[in-house]
């Protein structure tokens, strides 16, 4: 018996987008970025799957941990970096390599008693406006930190973009202006690259690149799709219709009554809401696949079911499986359709949905 709603995972699509991120970017070394559960994915089987990745990176310090006790051998980086005393402490014993990106944590390095030693990322701000040094705090943070025997030598540089997604803008030259020309004289790798950065501007490929989105086959970019960019989506989420009827004109569906029926309608109810991590904002016409032809939503989403238009699938009986993104349904036009983003909608799917690895 197949659970009402399930995912399917395609792992070998993660090789063949590791494969593409090299292809983009030759001779970078790859931090392959599965935090959050790797966007939704499961973070121990993605980095399984990824295992011809030079190294991870994790948003938080117990990701990091979580990656170690599963066996992960690789470099693995901690993004926002340990927060307190005892974090610095398990980032030392897990070998995880830190952000450095606030006084906070110098001083928590500098008060440090540890043996051992920790691979940094001093973090500038660049123009994100999120975590980092200013660019004018860059010179003088750096010198602080060489002094300090808890860090590894030399300290490696990085920085995030803020709109690598947007071609036309000049925010992400700018950033890379900034960050070329306040690290020209320092030793140490850089990064600065994110999917878009890799895909859209090889000014940014720089010693390690720290792909996310593209290796769940998935686009940055709002107007086109991972499929667009030769890569392959490892998600499809799935469910299936468990009732049909007709509504006359004039009867309204769903809560709120906001759906109000035009014409004689057949209408197909599927096993899938917000319950499992369908956007509850996806507006009435966002499409479903049933037996490869598309199906608009109508109403309101609810927690464990959608309305679905049949009237054009005659056939469409209940029991069918239903689509709600994957094969021949881009996520991403999901994404458009519920006013969010595709990295949004993979992190959602709730603990309800059953996964199957293909
Ligand atoms: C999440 C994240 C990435 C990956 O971004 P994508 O857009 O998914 O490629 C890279 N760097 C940092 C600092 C991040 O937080």
């Amino acid at each position: 018996m197949k659970p009402a709603a399930y995912a399917t995972l395609n792992l070998q699509a993660a090789g063949h987008n590791l494969a593409m991120v090299r292809r983009y970017a030759p001779d970078a070394k790859i931090m392959a970025v599965i935090k959050a559960n790797a966007y939704g994915h499961g973070m121990i089987r993605i980095a399984k799957a990824l295992d011809a990745t030079d190294a991870f990176a994790v948003a938080r310090v117990e990701e990091g941990i979580k990656l170690r006790e599963a066996g992960i051998g690789q470099p693995i980086t901690v993004l926002e970096g340990f927060t307190c005393a005892l974090e610095l402490a398990a980032s030392l014993r897990y070998q995880l390599d830190a952000v450095v990106h606030c006084r906070e944590q110098i001083n928590l390095l500098a008060e440090s008693l540890e043996r051992d030693r920790i691979n940094v990322w001093l973090k500038i701000d660049t123009g994100m406006n999120r975590l980092g040094f200013k660019p004018t705090e860059f010179a003088g943070v750096h010198q602080r930190l060489m002094q300090l025997p808890v860090i590894k030598k030399p300290i490696n540089l990085m920085t995030h973009l803020a709109s690598a997604d947007d071609q036309s803008g000049s925010s992400t030259p700018l950033q890379l202006e900034l960050f070329s020309t306040l690290t020209a004289d320092y030793p140490g790798v850089r990064s600065i690259a994110n999917s878009a950065g890799i895909l859209r501007w090889r000014q940014t490929l720089t010693e390690w690149v720290r792909p996310g989105v593209m290796l769940y086959g998935i686009s940055p970019f709002p107007e086109r799709t991972g499929g667009q960019l030769g890569l392959t989506p490892i998600m499809g989420l799935y469910s299936r219709l468990i009732a049909v009827k007709s509504v006359a004109t004039g009867e309204s569906v769903g809560y709120g009554g906001s759906w109000l029926c035009q014409q004689p309608t057949r209408m197909g109810i599927v096993a899938i809401g917000y319950g499992d991590g369908y956007p509850r904002h996806a507006k009435p016409g966002t499409p479903v696949l049933i037996n490869g032809r598309k199906a608009p939503l109508i109403g309101r989403v609810s927690m464990d079911m959608i309305s679905v238009d049949l009237t054009g699938l005659p056939v469409a009986q209940v029991g069918d499986t239903v689509t709600l993104w994957g094969e021949g349904l881009p996520v991403e036009i999901i994404a458009l359709a519920a006013d969010t983003i595709p990295y949004a909608l993979l992190c959602g799917i709730t603990q309800r949905v059953q996964i199957f690895e293909e």
